[in-house]
């Protein structure tokens, strides 16, 4: 494999878990309102140490094993969510701290039927971001689908989000998440890949409409607002756009990041959907040594790595 496609994939999952961290200690908190985030602290809703990731992290981990040891398969992805939720696999510090709405009403949906095609709340109004937090496993696992194969990549990200978010802008999201990633992991240049005529975004257009909203974002939303239209809330609308908004306006994945978190609100995931970008992008090479090697757990991201890279 090219070293440096090795290098983004592995940076693809690394930026999630960097950001995610980054992110932990200013959750829920108004933009503005602590002072700006310029590497790892302790605190937070959770009161982590500095450095320690959460369930953005988590459930990308348990993605990533779910892939390694049972192929594709949807039960058994929600069966491990459902184990870092009641056991506190995948967790950081052994306890699932912070579990979402949308994906904790699916899990408890899911542990009664055994099905997982059917727990996802496929209404509009359940379309938060809990699905793209996750996702960079995916476009990991399955890079070499672009660009020959971008319909097996596109499905793979849209079912990987159906157990837990399976509103239609959630799935178009994951879908379109997915392609940027492939395509920047593959080498391609970021104006190429965030370009509204890119040729691969095209074909997955052609393949099934991506969701008003999200098709909204693809068309380059992210370009044309500023805070305070971009906010980094729990809607997965917000999340991937305010994300984008990030990762274009910098030259670098640090300040990708920070420009991610630092809109507070849902900071951890802001950051964690930035850093799949950012570190697709610039590839673990671009992460400061700083921020790799803060990283609480590094064992169990490497683990991770092996399973979906192997
Ligand atoms: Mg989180
Ligand atoms: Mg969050």
């Amino acid at each position: 494999m090219n070293e440096s496609v090795t290098d983004r994939k592995r940076g693809c999952l690394i930026g999630l878990a960097v950001g995610d961290a980054l992110g932990a200690a200013v959750e829920f908190k108004p933009p503005g309102s602590f002072p700006p985030v310029t590497g790892y602290r302790d605190g937070g809703p959770h009161r982590l140490d500095a450095g320690q990731w959460t369930d953005d992290t988590s459930m990308a981990l348990a993605l990533a094993d779910s892939i390694g040891q049972a192929g594709w398969d949807l039960n058994d992805q929600a069966s491990r969510y459902l184990s870092w939720m009641q056991g506190g696999a995948y967790s950081v510090n052994g306890i699932c701290f912070d579990v979402g709405i949308a994906t904790r009403g699916a899990l408890l949906r899911f542990e009664a039927s055994q099905d997982a095609y059917s727990s996802g709340d496929p209404s509009i109004r359940a379309s938060g971001n809990g699905s793209i937090m996750r996702l960079a496993p995916v476009p990991i696992h399955y890079a070499e689908c672009f660009p020959d194969r971008i319909n097996e990549l596109a499905t793979h990200a849209e079912q990987s989000s159906i157990p837990t978010h399976a509103s239609p802008i959630c799935l178009s999201a994951c879908r379109y998440m997915a392609l940027v990633l492939a395509g920047f992991i593959y080498g391609l240049e970021r104006d190429v890949v965030l370009d509204p005529k890119w040729e691969a975004l095209e074909q997955l257009k052609s393949l099934a409409p991506l969701a008003p909203e999200i098709n909204e974002i693809a068309d380059g939303s992210f370009r044309r607002r500023e805070p305070p239209e971009i906010v980094g809330s729990g809607y997965v609308v917000k999340s991937l756009e305010a994300s984008l908004w990030a990762f274009a306006r910098s030259d670098n994945f640090e300040d990708a990041v920070l420009d991610a978190v630092n809109l507070g609100d849902d900071a951890d995931t802001t950051g964690a959907v930035c850093g799949q970008l950012a570190g697709a992008y610039w590839g673990e090479s671009g992460i400061p040594e700083s921020l790799r090697n803060g990283l609480d757990k590094p064992d169990m991201l490497e683990k991770a790595l092996a399973s979906i890279t192997g």
